[in-house]
């Protein structure tokens, strides 16, 4: 029997295609989208029988753009996950929204089908950012998709921001950060562009640092977001998040302690009985196999890579290190009957004498310079 308590569903759908963007998404949704949801839910009931788990404690839709469906599809998909798995009381179950894709009357339906928090794709709240972005959303709708979700009953409103990307200024960063804090939002993302291959900014900017904030710039809006945020009562919890005390995001939280969870849809990661898959990125597909006479969840998983007890401990190091708290080494003890220095003893004395790692308490985490460099502490840690 796996522990699963958490479940992430892909809905790979977006209005357009930003220039930025890997993710696995799809215009055109409604060519797509009744024959999506039936596959969905296939995946769902078989995973359910292959390999059950639950009851839920989170729940998060992902994507793409999950606010492209209507109350009734979240929810629908929402009741089969129940069905399937249980979801407990209490749980966090969460919606991501794009500015340009809500109604009031959306977020009301989606606030009383069970979603209880709202991940809003902000960027930025300048409107010269967004549109380098591609962005199909303007600052003010940014601005009323908060204000709607506040008032149409989120508390737990998440937003994100982007750093690093063309044109964006300092003073750009601290106005949206200023506004983000003003209009009472509890939690904060904050990301750094990175430029993916394959995608219309990798074929622009790479190899063109010129047209890009340089290093030092986007490290000082990094840090000039930690002030910000410090000095209004936002906890730096994660390298890239920040939460007023009790929004810390139970569901990524998952990830970052590199416990097991479901992944459900085209293009979905999941982590289950130690194993972690990737499903297929074809939406045909995908909704071929699983809406066939027989279908085999095999037949959608891409890519599966075991996870033994070595990878385990290296993958605990590397995504512990992202939490601000870092690593227990009693909870370490606790999970493999063996303290992290007796493994990693080497990798933690080099960081340690770098200065790019502490220990006190009991813990081990990033120093004030790790966290400019926090990508070289995780590297350590990969086989
Ligand atoms: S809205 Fe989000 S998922 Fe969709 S293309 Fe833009 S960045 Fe990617």
């Amino acid at each position: 029997m796996n522990t699963c308590s958490s479940a992430y569903v892909h809905i790979p759908f977006c209005v357009r295609k930003c220039p930025y963007c890997d993710f696995t998404s799809f215009e055109k949704m409604s060519d797509h989208k009744g024959p999506y949801l039936c596959a969905l839910f296939r995946e769902v009931e078989l995973t359910s029988v292959q390999s059950p788990g639950g009851p839920l404690s989170t729940v998060y839709f992902g994507g793409g753009t999950p606010s492209l469906l209507t109350p009734e599809e979240a929810g629908s998909i929402l009741d089969k996950i129940g069905d399937s798995f249980g979801i407990e009381t209490g749980a966090e179950i969460t919606i991501e929204a794009n500015p340009g894709t809500v109604t009031a009357s959306a977020l009301r339906g989606y606030r009383n089908t069970g979603f209880n928090r709202i991940s809003i794709g902000v960027q930025s709240f300048s409107n010269r950012v967004l549109r380098g972005l591609g962005r199909i959303h303007t600052a003010e709708e940014a601005d009323r998709a908060i204000r709607m979700s506040a008032e149409d009953g989120f508390s737990n409103i998440s937003c994100d921001l982007m750093l690093g990307v063309p044109e964006q200024t300092l003073a750009d960063i601290v106005h949206s950060v200023r506004h983000l804090i003003d209009l009472g939002v509890p939690h904060i993302s904050c990301y750094s562009l990175s430029l993916e291959d394959g995608t219309l900014f990798f074929e622009k900017y790479s190899g063109r640092p010129d047209q890009l904030p340089s290093d030092e710039e986007e490290r000082e809006m990094y840090n000039t977001v930690r002030r910000l945020l410090a000095d209004a009562g936002y906890r730096h919890y994660e390298i890239s998040n920040f939460a007023l005390t009790g929004f810390e995001s139970r569901h990524n939280t998952v990830y970052w302690d590199a416990l097991p969870y479901y992944g459900f849809g085209c293009g979905a990661h999941s982590y289950i009985d130690g194993a972690r898959i990737g499903n297929e990125v074809s939406l045909k597909r995908y909704i071929e196999v699983l809406t066939a006479d027989a279908p085999d969840l095999k037949g959608i998983q891409s890519e599966t890579e075991r996870i033994d007890r070595e990878a385990e401990m290296r993958e605990v190091m590397l995504l512990g290190f992202r939490k601000l708290s870092g690593i227990s080494t009693a909870d370490f003890q606790t999970r493999f009957g063996i303290a992290p220095e007796q493994i990693f003893g080497h990798e933690l004395e080099v960081l340690l004498q770098d200065g790019r790692i502490e220990k006190a308490d009991g813990r081990w985490f990033l120093s004030e310079k790790g966290l400019d460099f926090g990508n070289e502490v995780f590297r350590s840690f990969v086989q």
